[in-house]
């Protein structure tokens, strides 16, 4: 087996952005409405404030509006709710995403329960999930939909293949195996008490790491051929004090076994955003009763 494909995830995803600033622009064009996402930050915690101003450039970049909620770190659970509330009603914001991790004393699941469902454009409310899981149509969170996205990029058809999720976590390994089961494939999902995670890897068509453990996934993990999608963006320290992103798979090695593979950086991460994008302009289009011409198979 030869090099594998890189799947090229920031170009896919400039392909995306594209695609959301002419929906943006018919919106505009032939609707009169301009759609508005509103991101709220608890706290000044470094890394999310990164993710808020990518966020915040990706809607100017694409012609929707941007509203920056900053709030401070000691706010209570229903101080945030309330803030939370006051966007489900105004008109002009059509996705609210709350920014994860929140402080200790908030919890996540009050919050992201208080998002009006319409509005969720993380997916992460229980009535979006529940939609997920029965198959309805949804808010597909945002991710795991760039990680189906980027599969559809080298397969035409995921029918029958064996998929296995390594990570369980609500944001990335459940709704990838409800995406993955709902494309007709076999799933596994391999989390930390799985016995044997390298034997359950090597059988898989579609292997796609999401565990948060730097270069976890090495060689021999990986069947001949397989399409291997890394989700992890792990900071790792060099010797001169500074730090590089690697992802939970062991690229160097791995390349030279799959078939296909995305690169970290410039694989799944640019797919989040872009589709945060497309969501966002999906919740527009839902909310107004506008019939919905514009998306593609999510
Ligand atoms: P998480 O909430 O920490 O979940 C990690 C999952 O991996 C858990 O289900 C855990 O199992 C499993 N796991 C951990 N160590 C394992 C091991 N040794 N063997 C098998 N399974 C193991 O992380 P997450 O939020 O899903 O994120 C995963 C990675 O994706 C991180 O690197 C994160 O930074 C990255 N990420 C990237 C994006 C993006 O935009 N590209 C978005 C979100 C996350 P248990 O359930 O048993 O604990």
């Amino acid at each position: 087996m030869g090099d594998a494909t890189v799947i090229d995830g920031s170009a896919v995803a400039a392909g995306l952005r594209k695609r959301a600033a002419e929906i943006a622009a018919r919106l505009r064009d032939e609707k009169g409405v301009s759609a508005g996402l509103a991101t709220v930050l608890v706290g000044d915690d470094k890394a999310s404030e990164v993710y808020i101003r990518a966020k915040g450039r990706a809607c100017a970049g694409s012609g929707l509006a941007a509203f920056d909620i900053r709030l401070p770190a000691d706010i209570s659970g229903a101080g945030l709710v309330a803030e939370v509330e006051k966007l489900n009603v105004d008109d002009r914001v059509d996705g609210v995403l709350v920014q994860l991790p929140l402080p200790r004393q908030i919890d996540p699941h009050r919050v992201i329960a208080a998002i009006d469902p319409a509005k969720d454009v993380d997916g992460f409310h229980p009535v979006n999930v529940g939609r997920l899981w029965s198959g309805l149509p949804t808010l597909v969170p945002c991710t795991p939909q760039g990680c189906l996205r980027l599969l559809h990029s080298v397969h035409q058809d995921l029918a029958g293949a064996d998929a296995v999720v390594l990570g369980r976590s609500n944001i990335v390994g459940k709704p990838l195996t409800a995406l993955l089961l709902a494309a007709d494939c076999t799933v596994t999902v391999v989390h930390s008490k799985s016995k044997v995670a390298p034997v359950m890897c090597r059988r898989a068509d579609i292997l796609i790491a999401a565990t948060g453990q730097p270069k976890m996934v090495k060689a021999n993990w990986v069947k001949p051929g397989a399409t291997v999608i890394d989700v992890g963006i792990n900071p790792v320290a060099d010797p001169d004090g500074r730090s590089h992103v690697v992802g939970d798979v062991d690229y160097a090695s791995v390349r030279a076994v799959a078939g296909a593979i995305t690169p970290v950086p410039g694989g799944v991460g640019p797919m989040t955003i872009a589709c945060l994008l497309l969501n966002t302009l999906l919740a527009a289009c839902r909310r107004r009763g506008i019939p919905d011409p514009y998306f593609g198979v999510l």
